[in-house]
Protein backbone atom coordinates (compact mmCIF):
# COMPACT_ATOMS: atom_id res chain seq x y z
CA UNK A 1 0.00 0.00 0.00
CA UNK A 2 2.81 2.03 -0.15
CA UNK A 3 3.26 2.59 3.76
CA UNK A 4 6.99 1.24 4.23
CA UNK A 5 7.68 3.35 7.30
CA UNK A 6 9.37 0.83 10.10
CA UNK A 7 9.16 2.15 13.81
CA UNK A 8 11.01 0.37 16.53
CA UNK A 9 7.49 -0.29 19.26
CA UNK A 10 8.96 1.54 22.72
CA UNK A 11 7.09 -1.16 24.37
CA UNK A 12 7.76 -4.50 22.55
CA UNK A 13 11.05 -3.33 21.09
CA UNK A 14 9.97 -5.85 17.49
CA UNK A 15 9.90 -3.59 14.47
CA UNK A 16 6.59 -2.23 13.07
CA UNK A 17 4.40 -0.98 10.09
CA UNK A 18 1.50 -0.32 12.02
CA UNK A 19 0.88 1.82 15.17
CA UNK A 20 0.31 4.85 16.81
CA UNK A 21 2.64 7.84 17.95
CA UNK A 22 1.71 9.02 21.08
CA UNK A 23 4.00 11.55 22.85
CA UNK A 24 6.27 11.24 20.35
CA UNK A 25 6.26 7.39 21.74
CA UNK A 26 5.87 4.48 19.20
CA UNK A 27 3.28 1.85 20.09
CA UNK A 28 2.67 -1.04 17.93
CA UNK A 29 -1.04 -1.67 16.93
CA UNK A 30 -0.46 -5.10 18.66
CA UNK A 31 0.78 -3.24 22.02
CA UNK A 32 -2.12 -0.54 21.33
CA UNK A 33 -4.62 -3.47 21.50
CA UNK A 34 -3.27 -4.86 24.65
CA UNK A 35 -2.95 -1.35 26.32
CA UNK A 36 -6.72 -0.79 25.84
CA UNK A 37 -7.89 -3.91 26.56
CA UNK A 38 -6.08 -4.00 29.90
CA UNK A 39 -7.86 -3.43 32.71
CA UNK A 40 -6.31 -0.57 35.42
CA UNK A 41 -6.17 -2.92 38.33
CA UNK A 42 -3.63 -5.71 36.22
CA UNK A 43 0.06 -5.62 36.81
CA UNK A 44 0.91 -5.09 33.18
CA UNK A 45 -1.31 -1.75 32.61
CA UNK A 46 1.58 -0.26 35.09
CA UNK A 47 3.73 -1.17 33.30
CA UNK A 48 2.71 0.82 30.24
CA UNK A 49 1.56 3.29 32.32
CA UNK A 50 4.94 3.67 33.71
CA UNK A 51 6.91 3.24 30.38
CA UNK A 52 4.56 6.18 28.76
CA UNK A 53 5.34 8.04 32.05
CA UNK A 54 9.09 7.72 31.42
CA UNK A 55 8.77 8.83 27.90
CA UNK A 56 7.02 11.81 28.86
CA UNK A 57 9.03 13.23 31.24
CA UNK A 58 12.18 13.00 28.77
CA UNK A 59 10.12 14.41 25.29
CA UNK A 60 7.42 16.16 26.15
CA UNK A 61 6.02 16.70 23.03
CA UNK A 62 2.40 17.79 23.54
ZN1 LIG B 1 4.73 -3.28 20.38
Amino acid sequence: MGNNNIHCCGVCKQMRTEGILLFGFYICHECEQEIVATNPSDASYQYYVEKLRSINQSSYTI
